[in-house]
């Protein structure tokens, strides 16, 4: 495999993917230095290594998915094992810059695992899921229906966050928190010095909603 350090993270690819890992390094370098800065969340000093896996078999090793492997999964980020994985374009269905929003994604994961101490796997999918959806900018506001829209803290059981659209519906809700709270807001409520139950009132969802299809 080919190598590139960058500021923050240790790049691995095949020669292959060179031209889509050049895109990778520039995406995850700005997105790491934007999201730190931007929620003043001190960097790392040790390198995060960023997998390009050429195919699926190699993704399901090296982001360790045997028994939870799902065909839609593409990328992958663990806080404590300093490591990210994102399937190759050529691999995948996902065009080139649904394959970068993916890397965006990961890195908003990587960043704020510094925020927590807990596992990235016990918090909450609606916190998590939806502060990294949002900030990725993986939001499809056509895909948005008031009418069938899940509730908000429901979205904190990951067997509802499945089934209810959950990655989507987070962006939104999670997106409106920050835009209507602000950042250091956000901030408390994953690191939970503050219950989300706080900011969450009757009507939250379809404001949320309102604000993304309105613009
Ligand atoms: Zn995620």
């Amino acid at each position: 495999m080919k190598q590139y350090e960058g500021s923050h993270f240790l790049f691995k690819y095949e020669s292959q993917d060179s031209e889509f890992a050049q895109s990778v390094i520039n995406t995850a370098e700005t997105m790491y230095d934007r999201v730190s800065r931007d929620f003043d969340i001190e960097p790392d000093t040790q390198l995060f290594t960023l997998i390009i896996c050429p195919d699926t078999e190699s993704f399901i090793i090296d982001a360790e998915k045997n028994e939870s492997y799902q065909s839609w999964m593409v990328g992958n980020a663990n806080y404590e094992k300093r490591k990210l994985c994102v399937l190759s374009p050529s691999a995948s269905d996902r065009s080139i810059d649904e394959m970068l929003a993916v890397v965006r994604h990961e890195v908003v994961h990587i960043v704020f695992g510094k925020v927590s101490d807990k596992s990235p796997d016990d918090i909450s999918p609606l916190i998590s899921e939806g502060g990294a959806i949002y900030l990725a900018e993986q939001v499809y506001p056509n895909l948005l229906d008031k009418s069938t829209r899940p509730d908000a803290l429901k979205l904190s059981d990951e067997d509802y966050f499945y089934e209810n659209e959950g990655y989507n519906y987070s962006g939104v809700y999670m997106g409106y928190l920050i835009r209507k709270y602000g950042k250091e807001v956000y901030k408390k409520v994953y690191s939970e010095s503050e219950p989300l139950e706080k900011y969450i009132y009757n009507g939250f969802e379809n404001d949320a909603i309102d604000s993304f299809v309105m613009k």
